[in-house]
This record gives structure tokens, C-alpha cells and sequence, in this order.
């Protein structure tokens, strides 16, 4: 098995740089909360993402530098610790874990940077195409990965509730995705909303349900989980699954207030992924410990 954590020597870390006991409440799960994370490399540190998870970073400590990789590269004297790599290939040489909040098109050149110099890794790009996922499945047998299109707690547990109470809802049950985000985001539907998808499908396999995109087809056809985005004003992310049956109507919805639960997730995600976890592709739900947890009753 690799242990990639065992790279770094913590106990050298000043006190300091320790991780306090608990940083994220509420995303305690089986992250564990004390793991250094040593040298953290971030793809896409100049995006909003980038940002968000250096500021969090700065607020929770239990890290040694950060090393990014950007195309525009920006100077704040404010991050200490900071450096800007030249190419993908260092950034993975020199970091012990990866976040990568950056774009889709970059993938191939991670990919092949990853390859050389595996480290554990959280994936929170979005739009990322099915050819390239099944790259990233390919290189999952020599790292640890999270592909985590959500990394906010509550959109973890929604994606998991959902095929949970999917499997209890009769097969007549209209479906919809209903997703709303700020007017900058680029893909539609949104990561999160195609994982809620998946996990509703997976949850009813045997009854084969597909996934129409764009505007409710009318008449309505059976069988099709509805997707609906709105891409306007300056939402974080808003995610409804909703079974509408000929007398009643559920609703299973989840909002973000701030980005920052995005960064802190991600973080916490790192964690988890640089913790000893094997090679293999996972999901923010088994950083959580979800993915073996049967509903109560
Ligand atoms: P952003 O546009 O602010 O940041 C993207 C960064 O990538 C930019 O700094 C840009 O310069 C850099 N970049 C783009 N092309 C590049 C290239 N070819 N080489 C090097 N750098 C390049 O976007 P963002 O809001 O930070 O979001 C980034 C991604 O994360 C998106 O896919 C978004 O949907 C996703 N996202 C995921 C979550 C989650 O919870 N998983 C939350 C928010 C956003």
C-alpha cells in the first residue's frame, strides 16, 4: 500500500504550523483533524477558488508552504510561504498533497504531471468529461484521489440522502434537478448537479433512468430526471432534488451562504486523502464515512 504521508517528516513542523484540534467543525466525519498537510500544491491559486482555499489555509494552519500553479500568476505579500511553480511537473515534485480547483482543459497536462510524480490529490473542477474521468480512474490505481464536485458538507449528505430516498420514492415519481449559481459559472448543469443525478440513478438501476438536460420536454416523458439551471446573479450554489408525484411533492434542497465552505472542505478533504488512504478514485462521501452507512430505521 502507498503511504504517501510518509514523505514529509512532521515532526519537525513548529507548533505552531500544527493543525488546531479542530478546525471544521461540523465536517468531522473520519477527517482527521489533526494531520499536517506539509507542502500543499494548489492548481488554479490565482482563481477565486485558489484564493479562498490560501486565506483558509492561513486560518486553520497544520501546513508547511504552498506551492501553486496558475496561468496568471499574482504577488501578496500577505501569504507567506508562497510560491508560484513553473510547470505542473514541480508543483507535483515538490507539494505532498494536491488541490486542483483550476479548468477541465488543463486536465490533460495534470494528468501527465500526476503520472510522473503521484501524490494524493482532491479534484474540485467541474465539467470535467467523461473521457477524462476515465484517465483519472486509469491513474487512480497509483494515487490516492478525491473527486469531490462539491466539497461543501451539507452537498455531500444531500448527494447521499438523495439516493437513499430515491430508493423508497415509487418509479412514477417525476424527477428534477433544480440548480441555480452565479452568472461567471461555465458549466451547466453543474457538477453537482450531474453527482446528484448519478446517485439518483445508481439508487434505481434497475429501472433505468436517464437524464435530459435543458428545459422540461412536454409532455412530460417517464422515466427522466429533469435537469434546470439558472446561471444569474451572484449565488454560490443552490441544489434541489425534487419527486413530485401526483399528491404530494418532496423536496430535498441545499444552499450555500459562503464559498469558504468550499475551501474549508477541500482542506479537510486533503486530510483525509494524504491520512494513508490507498491508490483508488473516491468520493467525498467516503472521506465522510457515508458510503457504507445504511439509513437509520
Ligand atoms: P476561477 O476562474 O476563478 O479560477 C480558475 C483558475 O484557473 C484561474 O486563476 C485561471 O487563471 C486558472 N487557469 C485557467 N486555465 C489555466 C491554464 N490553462 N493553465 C493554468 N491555469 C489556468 O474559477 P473558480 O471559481 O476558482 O472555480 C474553479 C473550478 O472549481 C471550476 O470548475 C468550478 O466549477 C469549481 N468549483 C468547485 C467547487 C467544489 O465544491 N468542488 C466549488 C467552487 C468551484
Amino acid at each position: 500500500m502507498m503511504n504517501h504521508s510518509l514523505n514529509m517528516d512532521h515532526s519537525s513542523i513548529p507548533l505552531e504550523k500544527q493543525a488546531p484540534s479542530s478546525p471544521l467543525p461540523g465536517m468531522t466525519g473520519v477527517i482527521p483533524p489533526t494531520v499536517c498537510l506539509g507542502h500543499v500544491g494548489i492548481i488554479g491559486l490565482s482563481g477565486r477558488m485558489g484564493q479562498r482555499i490560501v486565506s483558509a489555509l492561513e486560518k486553520q494552519r497544520g501546513f508547511r508552504s504552498i506551492l501553486g500553479y496558475d496561468r496568471a500568476v499574482i504577488s501578496d505579500k500577505s501569504w507567506e510561504n508562497m510560491v508560484f511553480c513553473a510547470s505542473l511537473d514541480e508543483l507535483f515534485e515538490k507539494s505532498s498533497v494536491v488541490i486542483d480547483f483550476s479548468v477541465p482543459e488543463l486536465f490533460p497536462h495534470i494528468l501527465d504531471a500526476a503520472s510522473k510524480n503521484p501524490k494524493p490529490m482532491v479534484i474540485g473542477t467541474t465539467g470535467i468529461e467523461p473521457d477524462v474521468l476515465r484517465l483519472i480512474d486509469a491513474i487512480g490505481r497509483r494515487m490516492a484521489i478525491v473527486v469531490a464536485p462539491n466539497t461543501s458538507l451539507g452537498a455531500i449528505i444531500q448527494r447521499w440522502l438523495a439516493g437513499k430516498l430515491s430508493q423508497f420514492l415509487p418509479h412514477s415519481y417525476d424527477i428534477d434537478i433544480v440548480e441555480h449559481h452565479h452568472r461567471y459559472k461555465k458549466d451547466i448543469p453543474s457538477g453537482t448537479a450531474n453527482a446528484l443525478a448519478d446517485a439518483l440513478i445508481a439508487a434505481k438501476k434497475d429501472q433505468g433512468l436517464d437524464i435530459c438536460a435543458g428545459q422540461t420536454t412536454s409532455p412530460r416523458q417517464d422515466g427522466r430526471i429533469e435537469m434546470h439551471g439558472l446561471r444569474c446573479g451572484h449565488v454560490f450554489g443552490m441544489h434541489e432534488v425534487i419527486w413530485t408525484g401526483t399528491d404530494d411533492r418532496l423536496v430535498l434542497g441545499h444552499t450555500v451562504f459562503s464559498p469558504h465552505i468550499f475551501a474549508d472542505g477541500a482542506i479537510a478533504l486533503a486530510r483525509w486523502v494524504m491520512n494513508g488512504q490507498k491508490p483508488g478514485v473516491y468520493g467525498a462521501e467516503d472521506a465522510l464515512g457515508l458510503t457504507n452507512l445504511s439509513c437509520p430505521g
